[in-house]
């Protein structure tokens, strides 16, 4: 079974459950994406409406 298809960024971040810290929104968008050994996903984020940048981790071995 093919698992890339897991890997594929999100459109935002409603689904990680993100606020954003400066105006509460949750409305993100990916500006940055990596790819670190260990199946660890690097995004960062920006926030659509005050422009403030989140970066998260995230796991994607199983
Ligand atoms: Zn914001």
């Amino acid at each position: 079974m093919p698992r890339v298809s897991r890997l594929y960024p999100q459109p935002d971040g409603q689904k990680l459950g993100l606020v954003c810290p400066r105006c509460g929104c949750q409305h993100f968008r990916v500006v940055y994406l990596k790819r670190l050994p260990g199946g660890v996903l690097r995004r960062r984020r920006e926030c659509r409406y005050c422009g403030r940048r989140i970066t998260t981790r995230e796991t994607t071995n199983e």
